[in-house]
């Protein structure tokens, strides 16, 4: 049989998406939805894995959830050709997850690296829930539970693929059985995409940081955002030399900025490896280059923003759309789950004597 495409990817509903999540996952979700060449395609809003580090915050994880699928439908994902789902509206998510969490040993849990990076910017260390510290076999499921074979991430996640990888040859092994294909992570091309920074020089843009350009921003924050972001410290004359290391502004301008950028905004240089080549010299002050940022970040969230306008006025059809995806979702992952535990033996129903 041939293996079919079901491409799953998502995000928490802890915040607005900024732009890290644009390049890092959201562009690579559009150009996949472009090409069609899926069986099926999911994006998950993670709720309950939110929950693992916002327990005593419910409702902003209930409220960031029409939030982010906002974002999604304004960002030009097409609700006809991707279905949105509610993870904690998919039960089904949960059992399986009970079922994984016993093939894994809480010393991995412990090693994977992205989880240790977010323990320590969130400082949880002994006050970590224990949900927090499973939440990659939470998303194991939530990959496998549809059998998907594609997941289109940032960085930060491989990990968690790495993860769910094991957990399916694990099962596979511990059972017997071949229920679940691997599946594999889709990065985006351009490696400036995979982990945006954030605008204070963080290594990484998180609603959970504070230090996001969010796709909703208006154009004055967006502009002031950019007017703040962290550059070079030692760069304070003009006339110095740049340093576009470690350069917040150079760093947005490798994931966003194309030739025809040039033309259109700062013709006296041809490609960005002219404007770094000059920032590097020294002549070449921050205004110009923020400016230049500003000019290609406001092209691309003007035509965001505006649909997002118009989608604000239709929360109750999203809501209902959500929620059906959602109900269908989990009739896939009833039948995964039937699978599990027929290969598992946990099958009572054969005691009946019929
Ligand atoms: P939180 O701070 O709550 O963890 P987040 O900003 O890290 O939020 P997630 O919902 O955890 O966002 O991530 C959703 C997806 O977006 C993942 O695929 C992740 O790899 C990608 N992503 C998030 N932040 C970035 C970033 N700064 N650069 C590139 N990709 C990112
Ligand atoms: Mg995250």
């Amino acid at each position: 049989m041939e293996q079919k495409k079901i491409i799953l990817t998502g995000d928490r509903p802890t915040g607005n998406l900024h732009i890290g999540h644009y390049v890092g996952s959201v562009a690579n979700r559009l150009s996949l939805q472009e090409k069609g060449d899926f069986d099926k395609f999911y994006i998950l809003i993670a709720d309950t894995q939110a929950l693992t580090d916002n327990a005593d915050n419910v409702d902003k994880v209930k409220n960031n959830v029409i939030q982010v699928a906002i974002d999604y439908l304004s960002a030009g994902i097409d609700p006809k050709k991707v279905d949105i789902i509610i993870q904690s509206q998919v039960p089904e998510l949960a059992e399986m997850t009970m079922y994984f969490m016993n093939l894994v040993t809480v010393a991995r849990l412990n090693r994977n690296p992205t989880v240790k990076e977010e323990i320590k910017l969130r400082g949880l260390n002994a006050s970590m829930p224990a949900g927090f510290l499973c939440y990659p076999i939470s998303q194991a499921a939530d990959i496998l539970a549809f059998g998907s074979t594609i997941v289109p991430v940032g960085e930060d996640q491989l990990p968690m693929l790495e993860q769910t990888r094991e957990i399916v040859r694990t099962f596979h092994s511990t059972y017997d059985c071949d229920i679940f294909p691997l599946p594999n992570a889709l990065l985006p091309e351009n490696k400036a995409c995979h982990r945006l920074v954030g605008t204070d020089g963080n290594a990484k843009m998180s609603k959970s940081l504070g230090n996001c350009i969010f796709l909703k921003d208006e154009p004055e924050v967006v502009k002031q955002k950019i007017m703040n972001a962290y550059t070079d410290p030692n760069h304070i004359k003009i006339s110095d030399p740049g340093k576009v290391e470690g350069n917040v502004v150079f760093a947005y301008l490798d994931a966003f900025c194309k030739n025809e950028h040039f033309a259109r905004f700062l013709p006296e240089y041809a490609n960005l490896d002219e404007l770094k080549a000059h920032y590097r010299r020294g002549g070449l002050g921050d205004v110009k280059i923020k400016l230049f940022l500003n000019n290609i970040l406001q092209e691309l969230l003007a035509p965001i923003r505006e649909k997002r306008k118009k989608l604000e006025q239709n929360v109750d059809e999203i809501y209902e759309m959500i929620f059906e995806n959602s109900k269908k979702a989990s009739e896939i992952a009833k039948n995964t789950l039937a699978k599990m535990k027929d290969a598992m033996g946990l099958d009572y129903y054969k005691f009946l004597k019929k």
